[in-house]
């Protein structure tokens, strides 16, 4: 099964700009993978679309084999986002924002309890679990999201530029994290403008250009056309 299958995807802005003109893609389950794209691409918006916070003008959206407009509520269990923006409640503490998720995938207190507790001593927040989230650093505050995106055990997790404005020694910890996921079976797919992180992670790439896909190989391949 494909963990995430697009096709035809177009999305015009209200504005009467087309950001999307026609995506198609496809990514296999187990796969990590890149979205590459240079600012304004067209990143973002996709991975609007696929966690349904854009809405789309045309086009189908299917994770792991659940059409986005047939079996909405099934498909966004398969899936866990890491939007770019702070969406969280700063007021709110940790460890409820964290728990508080998982119920609106109709996960049970004590199951959403647990599973919030071993997503934060894993990215090395447990400490902090009782502390509003606006007393986070910014590294802190982008471990949360990614620990609020897969109190659920998404099958998917999809993370629009993780890094951006994370100094090294974190980005490498993210790195290794996110490795380790994706060895447990957690399919990745993560938007970057930099094509080192594509490089050091993914394994198949898709290059986005105004809205539309250019590219859609491994990252071995593509590197060897540089
Ligand atoms: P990326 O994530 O690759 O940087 P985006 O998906 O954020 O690109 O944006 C793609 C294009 O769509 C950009 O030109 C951006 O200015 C435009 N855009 C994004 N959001 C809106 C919006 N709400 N209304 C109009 N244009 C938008
Ligand atoms: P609704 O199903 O009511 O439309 P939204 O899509 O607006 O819910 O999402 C509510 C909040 O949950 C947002 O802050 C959004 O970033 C976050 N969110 C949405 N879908 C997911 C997901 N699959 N994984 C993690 N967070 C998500």
């Amino acid at each position: 099964t494909k963990a995430l299958s697009i096709s035809q995807l177009h999305k015009t802005y209200g504005n009467g700009f087309k950001a999307l003109k026609g995506i198609d893609l496809s990514v296999n389950e187990g796969d990590f993978f890149a979205l590459l794209g240079p600012n304004g691409a067209g990143k973002s918006t996709t991975i609007g679309v696929i966690s349904s916070l854009v809405s789309k003008t045309e086009g189908e959206v299917s994770i792991f084999g659940l059409s986005l407009d047939t079996d909405r509520v099934a498909a966004k269990k398969q899936l866990g986002v890491v939007p770019q923006e702070f969406n969280f409640n700063q007021f709110e503490k940790v460890f409820d924002i964290v728990v508080n998720q998982a119920g609106y995938f109709g996960i049970e207190r004590s199951v959403a309890m647990k599973s919030a507790e071993k997503y934060l001593r894993q990215l090395g927040l447990w400490e902090k679990r009782d502390n509003p989230a606006r007393m986070l650093s910014g590294g802190m505050k982008r471990r949360l999201m990614i620990a609020r995106a897969l109190v659920h055990e998404p099958k998917l997790l999809i993370l629009d530029e993780p890094t951006a404005g994370v100094d090294i020694e974190l980005r490498r910890s993210m790195w290794q994290f996110l490795q380790e996921i994706n060895a447990e079976g957690t399919t990745i797919i993560l938007t970057t403008h930099y094509l080192e992180e594509a490089e050091s992670l993914c394994r198949n790439v898709a290059i986005i250009d105004h809205g539309t896909i250019v590219e859609n190989t491994s990252i071995k391949a593509l590197l060897k056309t540089l």
